[in-house]
């Protein structure tokens, strides 16, 4: 795992590298959000940031400029990042 900038059109962020995934990881099969090619095992991921979702709370320190649990979606390291996997 490595912490690298992903720069989406914003600031850069910290994100973490997750992988190689598992076979029997509850991810795999899903389709990622930026390629649409499932998930498989062995592919390397990260955890895209969106923001507060629904939660009243968490809304509410987000306008705040306080820190909440976003909500998130699992993308290829390399959909996020152009990287290729190590
Ligand atoms: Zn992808």
């Amino acid at each position: 795992m490595s912490q690298n900038p992903i720069v989406p059109n914003g600031p850069p962020i910290d994100a973490r590298r997750f992988g190689p995934k598992a076979p029997d990881h509850p991810s795999v099969g899903r389709p990622c959000a930026a390629c649409d090619q499932p998930l498989q095992a062995g592919d390397f991921t990260v955890l895209v940031p969106l923001g507060p979702g629904a939660d009243p709370e968490h809304r509410q320190r987000a306008r705040e400029g306080r820190y909440y649990n976003a909500v998130a979606i699992e993308v290829h390291w390399a959909c996020a990042t152009g990287e290729t996997d190590p």
